[in-house]
């Protein structure tokens, strides 16, 4: 099977929201791309054969082009146009109806908690959590067809994962994305003790959350990124990474760096796969677990599979 050419183009890392945990929150002072710039990338990716494009920030709603952006990517010929979202500008009825009539054809929402207090903590931002549900709101109304989420998993949240993943059906979420947060730059990487959870406590409660996902038909697609799969042994079919080898070739391209191949390169990155992984069944398809991570909690928790895969 022809695997998706994907073009995913971080226009830059301003921001309306200051989440505690934001891997770019080192970034800020990197000036956005200007929009001729963005749309000669897009054109030079469309020539390369990309046909799914996915925006991200920073925060691309507060971007005055975000709508020419979207219809010259339409018009380029991508046959996906997704971009990801705090969802406090969609709260703006109008701006909402320009968006989705600009021909959008997926967003996708970050929701960090199931209530205000929590997403709010997180965001550190008074007012996000509503906003989002409003925008969330709006653009249903509208009738865009495609709504997704991602939620970063940290200490504050992980045990909350089970309501946050009713509240996203309840919402008509059914393609969720839950991200162990990751340590490597921004603010993991800064507050790494009262941030990042041990996978051997969260792990429980993402199971339980992808368990709730498997169980309820109306569930498209829940997954899980950035974690070491033996926590995760019943769950292959809903981890990120084994999805994106098999289904996608993805290019990311931002202000300050590139990577052309994202699915083979980034696991040498800032993953790695212990000396006590040697052995294990699921070794090829494992991803390993953060470098930072091992250097501050160790590898004790990581279980080598000596048996079955599933
Ligand atoms: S390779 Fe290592 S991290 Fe991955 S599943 Fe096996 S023991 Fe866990």
């Amino acid at each position: 099977m022809n695997k998706i050419e994907k073009f995913v183009i971080i226009c830059g890392y301003r921001c309306n929201n200051n989440c505690v945990f934001c891997i770019n929150s080192g970034k800020r002072h990197i000036n956005d791309k200007p929009t001729a710039q963005i749309l000669r990338e897009m054109l030079d990716a469309r020539k390369r054969g990309k046909v799914y494009i996915e925006f991200i920030g920073g925060e691309m709603t507060i971007r005055p082009d975000v709508f020419v952006l979207i219809k010259q990517a339409k018009n380029m010929g991508f046959n996906s146009v997704n971009m990801a979202t705090n969802g406090r500008m969609l709260s703006y009825p109008d701006f909402a109806k320009r968006l989705v009539a600009s021909g959008i054809d997926e967003i996708i929402f970050s929701i960090h908690g199931h209530e205000p207090l929590l997403h709010d903590s997180l965001t550190r931002v008074t007012g996000s959590f509503n906003e989002l549900v409003q925008g969330l709101k709006n653009v249903k109304k509208l009738g865009l067809k495609k709504i997704a989420s991602n939620t970063t998993i940290v200490k504050q949240n992980y045990m909350h994962l089970p309501d946050i993943g009713k509240f996203l059906l309840n919402n008509g979420i059914t393609n969720s994305e839950f991200i162990f947060a990751d340590p490597t730059y921004g603010g993991v990487y800064d507050d790494f003790l009262p941030l990042m959870p041990r996978i051997s406590e969260a792990a429980p409660f993402i199971r339980k959350c992808l368990s709730f996902a498997k169980k309820n038909k109306a569930i498209r697609h829940w997954h899980v990124r950035y974690v070491p799969l033996c926590y995760f042994r019943g769950y292959l079919n809903n981890i990120s990474e084994i999805d994106e080898v098999n289904n996608f070739h993805t290019e990311h391209l931002a202000p300050d760096f590139r990577n052309q191949d994202v699915e083979n390169s980034r696991k040498n990155i800032s993953r790695e796969k212990p000396s006590k992984c040697r052995g294990c069944k699921l070794f090829s398809l494992c991803e390993g677990i953060w470098k930072e991570y091992l250097l501050k909690y160790g590898s004790s928790e990581l279980k080598s599979v000596k048996s079955g895969a599933h």
